[in-house]
């Protein structure tokens, strides 16, 4: 597998740490932003993180103008145990944040086939329902193959996959970090993801004129990439089968509340 290269550019980049497990940090957005709408007034937040993004849900229940859709795994005793696929939000359908709080609830093992899936079956065609004017994707790498929770096997291909999509739908987008405990691979994962969102992909291989003690925490590869591990992926035809319907649902109900009135 291959990381897209630009060969003749390298770019140094230096990605903030995370300040404990699955905080979302800043990093850069993207230098060829649309114009400002003249009112911001959806905003979709995607979290593509191993943990469900329980937090930042709960904060918009009371809301209808930020979506949020986590993507991650859901398993028996694995936390934060939230975020099954038919929760939704609040429990009352009259409230204001009913069917704004969506969950992509995966098993253990998803890898970048799965991702990209879901991505198309689920992502896309929400954001198209929603039709939001900005969009935060955090980052999470937790779920990158090698990770000590080792619980997905995602390749950094995947998610770049994903950074290269939501800039494709050219709307106000930031980029945050997220959880990611094997530092050389989140150092990996954050310098790529934040050069595309620079629109200056990163090389692959890593620059040697790094300090030795460094360098070699990128061994034996010493290339930028995180490749897909030999995990076998639980997210059978029937998974996802049943993750696609429950989304056909929520995107039927956001399309009709959100339909723009063209003028
Ligand atoms: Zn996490």
């Amino acid at each position: 597998m291959e990381l897209r290269s630009a060969p003749q550019r390298r770019k140094p980049a230096s990605p903030e740490p995370s300040q404990g497990p699955c905080v979302a940090s800043p990093s850069p957005s993207s230098p060829s932003l649309p114009p400002l709408p003249p009112r911001i007034s959806r905003v979709l937040y995607l979290d593509l993180d191993l943990h469900h993004g329980d937090g930042v849900e709960s904060a918009f229940f009371t809301t209808p103008y930020v979506l949020t859709l986590s993507v991650h795994l859901h398993a028996p005793l694995f936390y934060p145990s939230t975020g099954a696929l038919d929760s939704s939000g609040p429990s009352n359908p009259k409230a204001q944040g009913a069917a704004h709080a969506l969950n992509v609830a995966l098993e253990p093992g998803c890898a970048e086939e799965t991702l990209r899936r879901v991505f198309a079956s689920c992502v896309e065609r929400l954001k198209e329902a929603y039709d939001p004017d900005a969009v935060v994707l955090q980052l999470g790498v937790d779920g990158l193959a090698g990770d000590p929770c080792k619980e997905w096997n995602l390749n950094l291909a995947a998610l770049g996959y994903a950074v290269e999509r939501v800039l494709q739908w050219n709307r106000r987008t930031l980029l945050l970090g997220g959880g990611g405990y094997d530092s050389p691979n989140a150092a990996r994962a954050w310098a790529y993801l934040t050069s595309l969102g620079r629109g200056l992909p990163l090389d692959t291989p890593i620059p040697p004129d790094l300090p030795s003690a460094q360098y070699e925490l990128f061994a034996p590869s010493f290339t930028l990439d995180v490749p897909e591990g030999y995990m076998r992926d639980a997210n059978t035809e029937e998974t996802l089968r049943r993750v696609e319907k429950t989304f056909e649902v929520c995107e039927d109900k956001l399309r009709t509340r959100w339909k723009r009135v063209a003028g």
